[in-house]
């Protein structure tokens, strides 16, 4: 495999073709203190203005959403991504990573956030004309505005592109819109919105809509498993009289809008996600140290540390890969010749450019915070399931991760979908690297190189053989079932799980060898939590290839695959019950996580 050039790594799935230096990766260790601060706005402002008022969240009381979104924008926490003279405070994407992490600390509070934010904000900034983003992003940046999205409709949720909502173009130039959009996030007491429709019928375009404009109502409050302090609604449109320059974007381009604000979203998602694993590992350490039963604190049983190990390990490689896509995204900005251009063009390239590390984030992101959820409520235990406590909540708030953004299923056919698309395209070295490969297989002598005894120098090799795994997957799929690929849901969900182990795994030991190189206080745990990351990603990458690769051949083909794959992943099994014992000693010493 070519050593990275940085070329390489700044492209989307670049990581897949080359190896990375640790030094090029960006991990939380290197905040700075612009980053810090905002970490620290942040947090201060969730856990003195947001926390105290849940109840009268959750009691629908919509004008206090409304009061917090304001105090919000008078902190610069909706307008990180946005230029100073829209009212924004124009930081990094690194920036907007670590407000999103912190914001999770209310997930009904966190979806407000995001409906204005990711939802409302970003495609005017990113698609809007110099006079929409000077009428709309000042009071939606301040918070004085409130936004909402409406793609969703109720026959077309996955299927976006389906809608049904009309807009009739009239001789004026105007549009009159008429339709239903389903599950607004903010629908209950949002001013503007986007809404997609489509132009006479047929071409899929966004607009800007008010509220005070004729014909546009909300529907009644869906009545939800969770997120009960998020408003929800279906936003009727009925004869609306739309301006013609209203159309955000251009007319019959409603799709690049719709899906680049879901790459951002997505990404963002991950690391609301991040931020809520790290706030469950925080209960169940605290608790853990505090219950005792059998006159022992829970915490010193094996089979309560090896929770806490196991959601301390997920956590750091979902982390790791999140700050990691976050570097990327910022040296992709770097390298567009105009970075400095206020129009959003740079950082709709970077998005689309890293658009599968996006939907890797929320898949990995939402499937880690349910399974940390889901530990630390059973540590509770019978407590776990009673309202008083917080995993009961955390519970319900959590489910619909997997749903919006795209849902887990969608994006799992878009992560190698969106690779192969490159591939085809000649923008990544896939196929090359796949017939290479081939070659490798078919010779009895393949071997793996040995490790040059560096910091988790097996580790980095187990990766660059998942790698392997991933070209060996994609390959015979290619080859098997050509343009008809995108059929076969679950060759393609197997490969796109492999694709998630491979990246946060990698992303997991770069930063723990990162950690070793710069000497961090707590290297030693950094390279446990890898350690086990890889060791847990081997097996689960193993059975997801025999899966693949048994639906695709059979006979000596694939005998010769199978025992490929084995010699691929011959990784030593670590012992990962003492790493994990380690990393929840530490936890619990700590009551929280650790890095
Ligand atoms: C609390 C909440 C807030 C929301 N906020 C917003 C918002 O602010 N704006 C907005 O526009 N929307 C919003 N949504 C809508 C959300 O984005 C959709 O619910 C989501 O996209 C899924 O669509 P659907 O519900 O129609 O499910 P469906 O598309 O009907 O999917 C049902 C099941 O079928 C699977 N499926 C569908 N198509 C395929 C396929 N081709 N291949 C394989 N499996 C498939 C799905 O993965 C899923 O498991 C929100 C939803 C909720 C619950």
């Amino acid at each position: 495999m070519a050593s990275v050039a940085s070329e390489q790594t700044v492209k989307g799935g670049g990581w897949l073709v080359a190896e990375t230096d640790p030094a090029t990766v960006f991990t939380p260790e290197k905040l700075n203190d612009e980053h810090k601060l905002i970490r620290q706005t942040a947090q201060e402002f969730m856990k003195g203005e947001v926390l105290p008022v849940v109840e009268r969240l959750e009691k629908k009381e919509w004008s206090l959403n409304r009061e917090l979104l304001k105090k919000c924008g008078s902190l610069g926490l909706l307008g990180t991504n946005i230029p100073e003279e829209y009212g924004g405070v124009d930081l990094d994407k690194i920036a907007t990573l670590i407000v999103s992490e912190c914001i999770a600390m209310q997930a009904s509070f966190a979806t407000t956030f995001g409906a204005q934010a990711n939802l409302t904000i970003l495609p005017i900034h990113m698609f809007g004309t110099e006079q929409q983003k000077k009428t709309y992003l000042p009071g939606l940046v301040s918070g004085e505005v409130a936004g909402a999205y409406g793609l969703s409709e109720s026959g077309s949720g996955s299927d976006a592109l389906g809608a049904k909502t009309r807009a009739m173009k009239q001789a004026d130039g105007s549009f009159i819109l008429s339709g239903e959009k389903m599950w607004i996030s903010n629908g209950g007491f949002a001013d503007v919105f986007i809404i997609f429709a489509k132009v006479d019928g047929e071409h899929f375009t966004a607009f800007i809509v008010e509220r005070k404009w004729p014909g546009v109502s909300s529907g009644k409050e869906e009545h939800k498993l969770g997120l009960h302090g998020s408003s929800t609604t279906p936003i009727i449109l009925q004869d609306v009289k739309v301006p013609a320059d209203a159309v955000l974007g251009e007319i019959g381009k409603g799709h690049k809008v719709a899906f680049n604000v879901l790459n951002f979203g997505r990404f963002k998602l991950g690391a609301m996600c991040s931020g809520g694993v790290k706030i469950n590992i925080e209960e169940a350490a605290k608790y853990a140290a505090a219950r005792k039963q059998f006159n022992t604190p829970i915490a010193s049983f094996g089979a309560i540390k090896h929770k806490l190990g196991e959601m301390t390990v997920r956590e750091y490689a979902l982390e790791s890969m999140m700050y990691r896509t976050a570097g990327l995204i910022e040296q992709r900005i770097a390298a567009t010749p105009d970075k400095k251009a206020n129009d959003g063009t740079p950082m709709l390239l970077a998005l689309e450019e890293f658009a599968v590390e996006a939907s890797i984030a929320k898949v990995l992101g939402s499937e880690t915070v349910d399974y940390t959820i889901d530990e630390n409520l059973q540590i509770h235990g019978g407590n776990g399931f009673v309202h008083e406590y917080p995993p009961e909540g955390h519970y319900r708030d959590a489910r619909v991760n997997r749903i919006f953004e795209g849902t887990n299923e969608i994006n799992r056919l878009l992560i190698p979908g969106m690779l192969m698309k490159k591939a085809m395209k000649g923008e990544l070295p896939l196929m090359q690297a796949a017939k290479a490969l081939q070659d490798e297989i078919m010779s009895p002598s393949m071997s793996m190189p040995d490790d040059d005894g560096g910091v988790l120098a097996a580790e980095m090799r187990a990766c660059g053989a998942f790698k392997k795994v991933v070209l060996m997957v994609a390959g015979t799929a290619m080859q098997r079932y050509g343009t008809k690929l995108e059929q076969e849901q679950e060759v393609l969900s197997f490969l796109a799980d492999i694709l998630i182990d491979t990246y946060s795994a990698e992303s997991a030991v770069l930063r723990a060898q990162a950690a070793a190189a710069g000497k961090q206080p707590n290297a030693d745990l950094h390279q446990d939590a890898a350690r086990v990351a890889v060791n847990e990603a081997a097996g689960r990458i193993e059975i997801a290839a025999r899966n693949t690769l048994a639906a695709m051949a059979d006979g000596d083909v694939l005998r010769t695959q199978l025992s490929a794959l084995r010699r691929l992943l011959k990784v030593t099994p670590a012992n990962t019950v003492e790493m994990r014992r380690r990393l929840a000693d530490a936890v619990v010493a700590r009551g929280g996580y650790i890095f």
